[in-house]
């Protein structure tokens, strides 16, 4: 192996992330005191939070009444009860002084006459238990996460937190009695390692869109952290679930927020029909995510697809005026205009249903901590390691998230941790122990092996393949026939990883080795999803099976844990959904059959 300089960095905490989650979880954790870094491998306000569009829920009642309980109830039936019922509750009620704190720390929301935050309608959101329609989700215009992006990083800059910006972690340090001990990373501009040395690493390092060959996702959502979890012997959980979005513009995948349904926006097939009126009669176009997606695939498969090949579907915003998407909808005009060369004050949008966000992820209970199954306990913590955000799967989304659902996640849950681990530095002392002598080995060996790889595969080519066996074999529906075929041939492109090309030897921003590091973790990333997706023979949610069309509570109301070996062998195991509250201002919410 070729020899590396290393920088050693001691810190209370280190945050590997700087999107929603990363950055929220970064000043609080700051502003409590704690020695604080964050590790991002692009700068913060790139994020991928910085795309979000439509809005972050919170039951404030602004435009109409609300109460959590009714988001919960929604967040409950949405996840098709696979979700944790008191991470539900946590979430849903923390919501609310959650967004208050964001308003104070200048999220620019957009205002209503009355000089409150603007709430808009958005799919599955209900009042008094799925009677009425919540207005619930709070905006800034079509630019949601942009602007609470901003503010989180000012934030994280007022209260000192210290941050390696262009990063790139490769590998959890892990000791030998199972606690992570910090992260090893490397500085992309100049080729130096750095070992942070911490007592909780929190990684919220996003989703894995990028599995998929469409998907509404930046370029840099790889699922680094599911990676690293997985080859640190930590299993992942829920890979099954993957949330296509009904609104990506058809060709380019870019999003559409379901914000312009939430503004009366709908859909309709080749033949002009408001198709979803015939699938969800009291919730039509803002039925939940999978209902939608599902319906529209429907419509192509049965030949009402419009376009000249029939493949797609129109989305409507003419009626609502250029005043209110001006105001609105801004940013989806524009990329109407760009993506899709149309005039949404003229013309509707071609769409169609897009990969768009990763219900599963590293499992944690509600306070943010890493939990594994171990000696029969499926709670059980893993010291020193938390998760948060997409990467991390809490599980409030279960089988299936709603919108607007994962701001409020990356908020609650980012500020969550940073309560928990002032609790636990506290508990631990100042002091930390040695470090293992071979704490660095195990990144470097696997760093050294990508950078010096001669084999005859691109890493451009194999990760075209493993694209296209996601979104043909694990797409919106699934049968076990497909799903058999298509963990085959991911065996295959896994396989072929052993023979990856890397043609640019150099530490100076080697594109080339960093997109090899990415592909290596949505490979992980695939494999865990495709082999969980077939062992599940259930349809919950975004999982839809043809030959299992049914929810079947008896056998399948648990969670999937997935564990993957170097040679790319999965194991799968369980954990129970938890079916309590927190507090009994609540009560659990049944398992009933899923109707919009
Ligand atoms: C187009 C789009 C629109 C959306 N709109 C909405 C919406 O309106 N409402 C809603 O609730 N949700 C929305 N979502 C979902 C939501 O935005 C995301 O789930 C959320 O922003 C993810 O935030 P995060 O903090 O977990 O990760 P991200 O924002 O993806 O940030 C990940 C961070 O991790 C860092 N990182 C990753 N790997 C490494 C590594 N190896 N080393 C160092 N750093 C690393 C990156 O640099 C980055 O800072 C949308 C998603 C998309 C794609």
């Amino acid at each position: 192996m070729s020899s590396y300089e290393i920088i050693d960095h001691t810190y209370d905490v280190v945050v590997v992330g700087a999107g929603g989650a990363g950055l929220r979880a970064t000043f609080g954790m700051a502003n409590q005191g704690l020695k604080t870094a964050c590790i991002t491998k692009v700068f913060p306000t790139r994020s991928h939070t910085v795309a979000a569009q439509g809005g972050v829920s919170a039951a404030l009642g602004n435009m109409g009444e609300d109460d959590w309980r009714w988001h919960m109830y929604d967040t409950v039936k949405g996840s098709d009860w696979l979700g944790d019922q008191d991470a539900i509750e946590y979430m849903c009620r923390e919501a609310i002084p959650s967004i208050i704190e964001l308003e104070h720390y200048g999220v620019p929301f957009s205002r209503t006459d009355e000089g409150k935050i603007y709430q808009r309608p958005f799919g599955g959101m209900t009042t008094h238990f799925g009677e009425g329609r919540a207005q619930r989700t709070c905006a800034a215009a079509d630019r949601t996460g942009h602007a609470i992006l901003h503010t989180l990083y000012q934030q994280a800059l007022k209260y000192e937190a210290e941050f390696y910006i262009e990063y790139f972690a490769l590998d959890l340090i892990m000791d030998e009695e199972g606690a992570c001990r910090g992260v090893i990373a490397l500085n992309m501009h100049d080729g130096t390692i750095h070992r942070f040395r911490a007592h909780e690493t929190v990684l919220a390092t996003g989703g894995y869109g990028r599995s998929y060959f469409s998907c509404t996702s930046a370029h840099t959502c790889t699922g680094d952290g599911m990676g690293m979890v997985l080859r640190a012997g930590l299993p992942l959980q829920d890979m099954e679930f993957v949330q296509f979005h009904p609104t990506g513009v058809y060709g380019a995948g870019c999003l559409i927020t379901e914000g312009v349904r939430g503004e009366g926006g709908y859909l309709t097939n080749s033949e002009g029909e408001r198709f979803m009126e015939r699938y969800a009669p009291n919730a039509k176009d803002l039925a939940s995510r999978d209902v939608v997606s599902r319906s529209m695939t429907i419509e192509i498969q049965e030949g009402r697809g419009v376009g000249p090949n029939q493949d797609h579907i129109n989305l409507h915003l003419e009626h609502l005026g250029a005043d209110v998407i001006n105001e609105r909808l801004p940013g989806i005009a524009e990329t109407a205009r760009i993506f899709a060369g149309v005039d949404v004050t003229r013309a509707p949008i071609p769409v169609l249903p897009t990969v768009h966000y990763n219900m599963g992820g590293v499992p944690t209970n509600y306070k943010g901590e890493v939990v594994t199954l171990r000696d029969g306990n499926p709670d059980a913590v893993v010291p020193g390691l938390m998760a948060i955000g997409e990467a991390a799967c809490v599980s409030v989304h279960g089988a299936n998230r709603l919108g607007s659902n994962s701001l409020l996640d990356l908020v609650v849950f980012g500020r969550a941790a940073g309560l928990r681990a002032k609790e636990l530095v506290d508990e631990q002392g100042p002091n930390h122990r040695p470090l293992p002598k071979d704490s660095a080995d195990f990144a470097l060996n696997r760093l050294d092996r990508l950078r010096n790889a001669n084999g005859s595969q691109p890493t451009a080519r194999i990760r075209d393949n493993m694209q296209s066996v996601m979104q043909n074999f694990a797409a919106v529906f699934r049968t076990g026939e497909t799903l058999e075929q298509g963990c085959q041939k991911m065996d295959e492109v896994f396989a072929s990883f052993e023979d990856v090309a890397v043609s640019d030897r150099s530490l100076v921003w080697n594109s080339d080795l960093i997109e090899t590091l990415e592909l290596d973790n949505l490979l992980g990333c695939s494999v865990t999803t495709i082999q969980s997706a077939r062992n599940r023979t259930e349809s919950r949610g975004a999982h839809a099976r043809e030959d299992y069309t049914e929810r079947d509570d008896d056998q399948w109301m648990k969670h999937t844990l997935s564990w993957m070996d170097t040679q790319g062998k999965t194991e799968i195991d369980y954990r129970p959904v938890h079916m309590t509250t927190l507090t009994d201002e609540v009560e659990v919410f049944p398992p009933k059959a899923r109707v919009y």
